[in-house]
């Protein structure tokens, strides 16, 4: 059986090609048939999309458009993959947290994070501080009160990047994710909220499962798919320079780079990347990037307390992001049991903001999103197959399954 979520409208094209034969005229040449057995292809792959993308149908038989040999061939060699939920759990500010149980019994997380109307309009997953005041509370995903429902999502069961101030990092790699659970992650969430945003945020470097990561993006763009704007797609990385140079060849969605230091030193402290491809190295990768016009790279930067939180780091900052069209995202450290670091002061976090956009940079803070359930940045993890699976069970435990919409 194939995934149905792992085709391309091109695989599904060729798939579909042997099985829409046209009859030949004998005054038709061979190039000539084959367009029109190509044609027949892709309209069938366009109708099958629409189905299983935009109307949600798992069902072949339900397809009444499709001939009946068509549905049968689909039923003996095609299945559209469901992800099943283990637990989810909603956060007072709305985020909403997924655990999925994978075929192989591992587990990963998504999170849907929702923006409130009167949230200041920027590109995904921004926001200031303030705006969080006026946040309805105890609104579900559902509500017609967002303005931007943001899925995050992972690309791998865990990471093998091991990022020190990260949860994923510490759990290590377990492994990638197909294409077919990526972008199922994302169909699943469309069943249950009309999701605008993505972001390659939760578990995983991305870039390290780079074909699957690209193949899903392909299907997240489809207009037949699930056709997200290639404006709304974010893959998010560590840095891996050869795959960033490599991604702005494959894929048109935009970038946001984990920066997270000002000094090579102070980076490869935190992120052992560096060690492979340094600041600069990084940053080169960044100029090279085909951005479309009015487009910018954004650069996260988790603010952890007196390491990377100094003025000094903030002008290091307005040096090294010079001349690349981009956006500072400061993540204040969201603190997680058991971590070193600490989440610097309000204070120190508005003061080197302040730094920035006095310096015309775009600097925005994340808003913590979901920290009563450990939804944030930094604070996904799968919960077994680790050594301290049964401490992060507890997080989890007081959500029943398909408890949506309820405040726990
Ligand atoms: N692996 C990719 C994408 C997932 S991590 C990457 O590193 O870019 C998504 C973002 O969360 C990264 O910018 C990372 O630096 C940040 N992050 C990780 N742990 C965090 C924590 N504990 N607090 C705040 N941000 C964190
Ligand atoms: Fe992996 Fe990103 Fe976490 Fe680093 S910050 S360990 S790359 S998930």
């Amino acid at each position: 059986m194939i995934y149905f979520q792992s085709l391309t409208k091109n695989d599904l094209v060729e798939l579909l090609k042997p099985l829409s034969q046209v009859k030949t005229r004998s005054d038709q040449s061979e190039e000539e048939r084959e367009l029109k057995v190509k044609k027949r292809a892709q309209y069938r792959a366009q109708q099958i999309f629409h189905w299983v993308y935009q109307r949600f149908v798992t069902d072949w038989d339900q397809m009444s458009d499709l001939s009946k040999d068509l549905r049968s061939w689909l039923k003996d060699n095609v299945e559209v993959y469901r992800l099943s939920e283990r637990l989810n759990r909603q956060a007072l500010d709305g985020t909403h947290k997924f655990l999925w149980d994978l075929s192989d019994s591992k587990t990963i997380e998504s999170v849907i994070i929702p923006a409130a109307l009167q949230e200041k309009e920027d590109d995904a997953f921004d926001g200031d501080a303030p705006a969080y005041a006026g946040r309805p509370v105890g609104e579900g995903v559902t509500s017609s009160k967002w303005s931007r429902l943001t899925a995050c999502i992972s690309s791998q069961v865990g990471c093998a990047m091991a990022c020190k101030f990260c949860l994923t990092g510490i759990q290590g790699l377990d492994r990638h994710l197909q294409a077919y659970e990526i972008v199922t992650q994302v169909h699943e969430l469309r069943r249950i909220a009309p999701i605008t945003n993505i972001v390659f945020m939760g578990m995983g470097e991305p870039l390290h499962n780079f074909e699957n990561v690209v193949k899903a993006c392909e299907i997240l763009l489809d207009q037949d798919g699930l056709n997200f704007s290639k404006r709304k797609v974010t893959i998010s990385t560590s840095g891996l320079v050869p795959a960033i140079e490599e991604l702005g060849k494959r894929v048109d969605v935009s970038l946001a780079i984990s920066l997270n230091g000002t000094t090579d030193e102070q980076r490869s402290a935190i992120m052992p990347v560096n060690k492979k491809w340094n600041i600069e190295a990084l940053l080169d990768a960044c100029r090279k990037y085909p951005l479309g016009s009015h487009r910018r790279i954004t650069f996260e930067y988790v603010m952890l307390k007196g390491l990377n939180d100094s003025l000094e780091d903030a002008a290091r900052l307005v040096q090294l992001t010079r001349g690349i069209p981009s956006k500072l995202n400061l993540i204040p450290f969201n603190e997680h049991p058991g971590s070193e670091f600490k989440r610097p002061s309000d204070d120190t976090v508005r003061q080197f903001q302040k730094y920035l956009m006095d310096r015309k940079l775009t600097a925005t803070v994340r808003i913590s999103r979901g920290q009563d359930i450990l939804a944030a940045c930094g604070q996904l993890r799968s919960i077994f197959g680790t050594a301290r699976g049964t401490e992060r069970h507890r997080d989890w435990k007081v959500v029943a399954t398909g408890s949506l919409n309820t405040v726990s």
